[in-house]
């Protein structure tokens, strides 16, 4: 588990990096869920595990891909029944996310991977909500909600989901802004869900979608042009076609990556061969994210400070990553201009 920076790392960059004002936006808050929380959730709700301890659990994050990964993530959302559940657990995230000066977070979270187990939809929006409402009236951490749909199932029920999810809209429209799609992308194209992304941006939600982690740079092509989306989540994989990249560059498109996710899934085989500083230095506008910290070893501060450490990041870089975020973040204008003060504000005392 990669808990703390490297030694290589020089104190003072690293307290830079801890402090550095943060925003992040590809967190899926089901893959928050530590394994001690886990495990009193389980004994509350009386869920049967298949370890024998919190250490046991632990062990079996040894992932060789993103499927080896999602079995365990599934299996671990089990434990997942009522309101306080998906509250504690987004509440856990949020001490974490603000612990390493995150000031806002974009959440997926994927209604199916509960409504299949017969937990209502309005289990899942209430307790997450009702943990973000707090954290924004407590402390001022600012967030939104992007629903995700599940990628291995069919677009018909993707639909479903987003019928059952609808009339929740007006309740939840001061958070619910966005959506989504996630879980095993090899052999499931975006085209899948060109049908219902359309009915989404007729409805008005911002568009984002996971392409070019596994998934072949085409992925993230189809994304783009069928899709419509407006970010693209991990997209590491872009950098296999020239052209794809210089268009990325030319719309300005966001890529969120997530590098230790991509370490512990073997989308990468060592961080030093991670490819988004040669991204950042060739002018995309990538983004630092933790996709499923509790899993692959980190939040935001340890993603900053894998790669600062492995690719020897400037100050002037990390700084353009959290820019970056900002920039890339689904928050109104104003807002986006008062954390862009206080980054600027940071760089001027750093
Ligand atoms: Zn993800």
């Amino acid at each position: 588990m990669i808990s703390s920076a490297p030694p290589t790392l020089p104190a003072d960059l690293r307290a830079f990096i801890e402090a550095l004002p943060k925003t992040e936006l590809h967190l899926h808050i089901e893959g928050t869920l530590e394994p001690e929380l886990l495990f009193a959730l389980a004994q509350r709700n009386k869920v049967e595990l298949p370890y024998a301890s919190v250490e046991a659990l632990r062990a079996a994050y040894a992932f060789t891909d993103l499927q080896s990964f999602l079995d365990l993530y599934y299996a671990g959302a089990n434990v997942l029944r009522t309101e306080q559940d998906f509250y504690d657990m987004t509440m856990a995230y949020i001490e974490r996310a603000r612990a390493d000066n995150v000031r806002h977070a974009e959440i997926f979270f994927d209604p199916q991977t509960h409504t299949e187990r017969g937990i209502a939809i309005d289990v899942v929006f209430a307790g997450i909500a009702r943990a973000l409402r707090e954290a924004r009236d407590r402390h001022g951490f600012s967030s939104a909600m992007i629903m995700s749909f599940l990628r291995h199932l069919s677009e018909e029920d993707a639909f479903v989901t987003l019928d059952a999810a609808l009339p929740l809209r007006d309740q939840y429209q001061d958070l619910w802004n966005g959506i989504g799609l996630d879980s095993s992308e090899r052999g499931n194209p975006p085209e899948k869900f060109a049908r219902v992304f359309a009915r989404c941006k007729e409805l008005g939600f911002h568009l984002v979608a996971h392409a070019g982690e596994e998934g072949p740079p085409e992925y993230v092509v189809s994304a783009l042009d069928v899709l419509k989306v407006e970010r693209i989540d991990h997209g590491v994989r872009s950098e296999e076609d020239p052209a794809l990249m210089q268009r990325l560059i030319r719309e300005k498109m966001p890529l969120t990556v997530c590098p230790l996710s991509n370490l512990k899934l073997c989308v990468v085989d060592d961080m030093a061969n991670h490819n988004i500083a040669r991204m950042l230095r060739a002018g995309l506008a990538v983004t630092v994210n933790s996709d499923d910290p509790a899993y692959f070893g980190g939040y935001m501060n340890a993603n900053y400070l894998a790669i600062a450490s492995a690719l020897a990041l400037t100050r002037e870089e990390l700084l353009q990553l959290a820019r970056n975020g900002i920039e890339a973040s689904f928050i109104p204008a104003a807002e986006k201009a008062r954390l862009g003060t206080e980054l600027d504000q940071y760089a001027a005392a750093h």
